[in-house]
């Protein structure tokens, strides 16, 4: 839990301005501070949640830490522990619909289809999902 607590200590110290855990010019901190609207749909110290603008499945979730790093990569880097709550709050956010099975997706640079560069994981079902994915 110490790992934890630095975060939340480093994430604390960037709202009075002595850190940089968060990036005053990414679109999904200002989501996590409010200063622009989402659809919240799940909210704790480390992790928000909330309603894709462009759904491509009945339920697009995006999962995101309230920690600033680029990818899902650099998350489990900085902390494994973090990275394992996006996991369970897909599940729990999977279970209150009830969803008979879920996808998880991490898109990992711009190659890969990624367009916002802070840690994100797409929880995506309530429909039939093909693979492989286009
Ligand atoms: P990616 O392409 O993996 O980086 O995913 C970024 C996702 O963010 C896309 O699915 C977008 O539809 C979504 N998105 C972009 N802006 C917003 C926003 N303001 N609120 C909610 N979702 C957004």
């Amino acid at each position: 839990m110490q790992e934890l607590r630095q975060f939340q200590l480093s994430a604390q110290s960037y709202r009075y301005g002595k850190d940089v855990s968060l990036d005053p010019t990414c679109l999904f901190c200002k989501i996590i501070e409010g200063h622009i609207p989402a659809d919240i749909v799940f909210r704790n110290e480390n992790v928000v949640a909330f309603n894709d603008i462009a759904p491509q499945a009945p339920t697009h979730i995006l999962i995101i830490p309230t920690l600033h790093v680029s990818n899902g990569a650099d998350l489990a880097k900085a902390s494994p522990t973090i990275t394992a709550e996006l996991f369970k709050v897909a599940e729990q956010l999977s279970n209150e619909r009830g969803l008979g099975g879920y996808r998880t997706v991490f898109n990992t640079g711009a190659e890969a289809g990624q367009s916002v560069f802070h840690a994100h994981m797409h929880l995506l079902g309530g429909r039939a999902l093909a693979w492989p994915p286009g």
